[in-house]
């Protein structure tokens, strides 16, 4: 009997999720959308990280993406790429910049664009 009232309840949430405000983050990525918000060269570093560094799933929903992202010898960090009301935002520890969109954040993006992920499949 709670399990039907928790249903219930559950599902007016995630359709005005999935229908009104916000987009699943697949449909917010793409490699031309994080080439436009990062910095040409934070852009070309991610790709190459997305390419040959180590990317590791922490966190991830239809929304949210968490991942640990090691480049070589680097310090690991910790990147976020998530949709809200609002569009996409992004994180990371690297830096405190709440705008800056670095080379981790640029190399999550792109590893799980839809885009990428089909070029990649076709290689
Ligand atoms: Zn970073």
């Amino acid at each position: 009997m709670n399990k039907k009232t928790d249903d219930r309840d559950d599902r007016p949430f995630l359709f005005w999720c999935y229908t009104y405000l916000m987009k699943r983050i697949q449909d917010l990525i793409s490699v031309e959308k994080i080439e436009e918000l990062a910095s040409r060269s934070n852009f070309r570093y991610g790709k190459e990280i997305a390419k040959n560094g180590e990317i590791e799933i922490l966190d991830r929903n239809a929304f949210n993406i968490v991942a640990r992202v090691k480049d070589g010898g680097k310090q690991a960090r910790i990147a976020e790429l998530r949709s809200t009301t609002k569009g996409l935002r992004w994180k990371c520890t690297c830096s405190n910049r709440k705008d800056l969109f670095c080379q981790h954040i640029a190399a999550v993006g792109i590893k799980f664009s839809p885009d990428y992920l089909s070029e990649t499949i076709s290689d």
